[in-house]
């Protein structure tokens, strides 16, 4: 977006937590909206059997159910984009061990399908000249664990620049973080937890089904609150709605912090402000964007198309990873926005609700 026209927040909780802990300051409304957008039925609300469809719908009637206005006649914006999906086999062994997807293990993102049984090397330091054979046709093993910093120099620089091998498989000694990938690779990559590799293992038995969507159709959700004054601009609060939905039928990414919470706020403040005796003078809009996690694809195409001119938002607070706040408030742009920041520095007594607020200039920072 383009920052000199639109005013942005970008408020979290600190450290907010994976598995929500809902605050206490948080609505029962609020609380039971993250447990719904959260459960199995809405599938991640990614691209595993429309998840994200299914949550679209559920915030489109909830914006309704607090009377509020579609914008130029429909709430939903709809947009597509490439998409790499995982709705089919989801098995992967290594040695005699069958890892479980999502707990043990993550694919790519851009991971391709694969069937069959490959050789597992390890790669060892110094590093062979991969050029010597054909390993085509085999996994490399990558474990930096008790490597000095030469080596574990030269074992990201294989990892940066694969060589001609059927994939890698990469140990990790932390939690594993998945995403979504707009594209598919040719090579199989797979991240192991440390604790769930079995040691001394020479194969690995793949059954990975991929499903590649070059016009995957999606919307962002938005909703009008008309002021009680006749205002010519808005406030505006988003929050993206997807997340990454399923990899395989069994491996649930529920996205209870990352961003049924902030999901759960739009409504909460749309129920809150559409209620007679809270209606403010200015125009509100909500927006839930989708796609944010294949990059940021809805909000860059609401501004690139924007139904209301961007001219008209005075200014914009996106909520995104509420789930804990026992640690506070993070404001990203609180440095650019001095005064706005004031304004909330001025509630925080009143709410009660987080301990700090502390200032970002940028996400970049
Ligand atoms: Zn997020």
């Amino acid at each position: 977006m383009r920052k000199n026209l639109i005013q942005l927040f970008f408020i979290s909780f600190i450290f907010g937590s994976q598995i929500v802990a809902p605050s206490d300051c948080f609505s029962q409304y609020a609380k039971t909206t993250i447990e719904k957008l959260a459960s199995p039925k809405f599938d991640g609300r990614g691209y595993y059997k429309q998840g994200d469809l299914k949550a679209a719908k559920f915030i489109r009637r909830e914006f309704k159910k607090s009377g509020l206005s579609p914008v130029n006649g429909t709430m939903f914006q709809p947009f597509s984009f490439p998409v790499n999906t995982f709705p089919g086999a989801m098995n992967v062994t290594i040695g005699n061990k069958k890892l479980v997807a999502g707990k043990d293990y993550i694919v790519s993102p851009a991971c391709p399908t694969v069937k069959g049984t490959f050789p597992l090397l390890k790669l060892t330091w110094p590093l062979i000249d991969f050029k010597q054979n054909d390993y085509s046709t085999s996994f490399i093993l990558v474990d930096k664990a008790g490597l000095d910093s030469v080596a574990a120099a030269a074992f990201d620089s294989v990892l940066r620049n694969p060589p001609m091998v059927k994939g890698m498989v990469v140990v990790e000694a932390k939690k594993l973080t998945w995403s979504v990938s707009q594209k598919v690779n040719d090579q199989v990559f797979i991240r192991v937890l440390q604790d769930s590799f079995p040691s001394n293992a020479t194969n690995i038995k793949l059954d990975i089904e991929n499903k590649f969507i070059s016009n995957y159709a999606t919307q962002n959700v938005m909703a009008l609150l008309p002021g009680t004054t006749n205002s010519d601009s808005f406030l505006v609060f988003t929050a993206h709605y997807d997340h990454l939905g399923r990899m395989g039928k069994d491996a649930l990414f529920a996205g209870a912090n990352d961003n049924a919470s902030g999901t759960a706020m739009i409504l909460d403040l749309a129920k809150y402000y559409s209620k007679p005796e809270n209606r403010p003078a200015k125009s509100l809009l909500f927006i839930a964007f989708a796609g944010e996690e294949a990059g940021l694809v809805g909000s860059k195409f609401y501004t690139e198309n924007p139904p209301l001119p961007l001219k008209t938002i005075r200014f914009l607070i996106n909520l995104d990873l509420m789930g804990n706040g026992e640690e506070g408030l993070m404001v990203v742009n609180g440095e650019v926005f001095e005064d706005e920041f004031k304004i909330l520095e001025k509630l925080m007594p009143i709410s009660n609700c987080f301990k700090r607020l502390e200032k970002r200039k940028s996400p970049k920072q």
